[in-house]
């Protein structure tokens, strides 16, 4: 599938809740979000339904996110038919690792190539504080899970705040050092509860860590390594280099909407469609993505959502 802009697009960002076990306080407002009606969220058939259609359109990659996409009901079994659908070359999973430990073994066995873990902190008492109550015992459990699992690959991803996590870029970079992960530094959008003052530019984890030296990107990441580094560093940044021209992704809402652009208020209704006409709406998305987004402009994500409720 080819967009008004020439770009290819071959990846789905599916998210299957918009609950989450954590409340990130630039992520979740305070209270949480109130539990809605079973029926207002995609089914598991739903969702199989609407990957499969997005890969008959070209999609070949498909990552599963939330909310937590760890909490959905049913996670192992979408896991399994979206990995049984022979043309997703790669089926990755974003979560905040807080029950990963448990899932990680039964994950690897339904067809998840790869994850991404969030973690914004590798202070127990910072983390408490960011995630309003988690523990980071659970997301290092996790980690370990998952290595056991045999998962490769796996990413780490941090949104650099500042006042917050500012003072551990070194550590960071020092994971990135001893093991063979990828600590990716994101910034922080303006978007649902993220707020504007604690921004900084990823650019600040080059200056704070000079050793590090240009690698390959990958996608929208610029990537680093550390002369004697096992893993790699990325950083995503969404507003000091917007990375609009190489997007290729659409994202599929929770509640069966697509959103041609994160940070557009455009949304496709998907439900109730089937084969042909379904097809025929992811197309439309797609041709209705936006160049670029304008938060530099604006300075306020125009998303109409928080980020629970699209997945990142
Ligand atoms: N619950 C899962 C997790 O935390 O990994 C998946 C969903 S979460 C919405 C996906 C990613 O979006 C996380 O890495 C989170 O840190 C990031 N995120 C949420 N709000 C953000 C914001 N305002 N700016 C930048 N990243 C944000
Ligand atoms: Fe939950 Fe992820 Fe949002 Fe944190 S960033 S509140 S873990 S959805």
């Amino acid at each position: 599938m080819q967009d008004l802009c020439a770009r290819t697009i071959t990846y789905l960002r599916l998210s299957v809740t918009d609950l989450c076990s954590l409340r990130c306080r630039y992520c979740m407002p305070a209270g949480g979000v109130p539990k809605r009606d079973h029926g207002d969220i995609c089914s598991v058939e739903e969702l199989v339904e609407i990957t499969q259609a997005a890969v008959d359109c070209g999609v070949r990659k498909v990552r599963l996110t939330g909310g937590e996409p760890l909490v959905r009901r049913g996670i192992l079994d979408i896991c399994q038919r979206i990995s049984a659908i022979s043309e997703v070359e790669e089926l990755c999973l974003t979560t905040n690792g807080a029950v990963l430990s448990q899932l990680a073994k039964p994950l690897r066995e339904a067809g998840v190539d790869r994850l991404n873990v969030s973690l914004d902190t590798l202070r127990p008492d910072r983390y408490a504080y960011m995630t309003r109550g988690g523990r980071l015992e659970d997301v290092f459990r996790g980690l370990e899970a998952a290595a056991e699992a045999s998962f490769a690959g796996t990413k780490l991803n941090a949104v650099l705040m500042k006042d917050f996590n500012e003072d551990e870029i070194p550590d960071f970079v020092d994971i990135a050092r001893r093991y063979p992960v990828e600590v990716r530094f994101i910034e922080l959008m303006p978007i649902g509860e993220g707020n504007r003052t604690q921004f900084l530019p990823a650019e600040i984890v080059r200056s704070v860590c000079p050793d590090l030296r240009p690698i390959e990107g990958s996608g929208v990441a610029r990537r680093y390594r550390s002369p004697d580094g096992r893993g790699t560093v990325g950083l995503i940044e969404p507003m000091s280099h917007r990375f609009c021209a190489a997007c290729d992704r659409i994202r599929v809402t929770a509640d069966g909407k697509l959103k041609p652009c994160l940070h557009s208020s455009q949304e496709i209704p998907l439900r109730g469609l089937h084969g042909e006409a379904l097809r025929q709406a992811i197309q439309a998305g797609v041709a209705a993505k936006p160049e670029r987004h304008h938060m530099n402009e604006t300075g306020r994500s125009e998303a109409g959502r928080n980020m629970h409720q699209i997945g990142g």
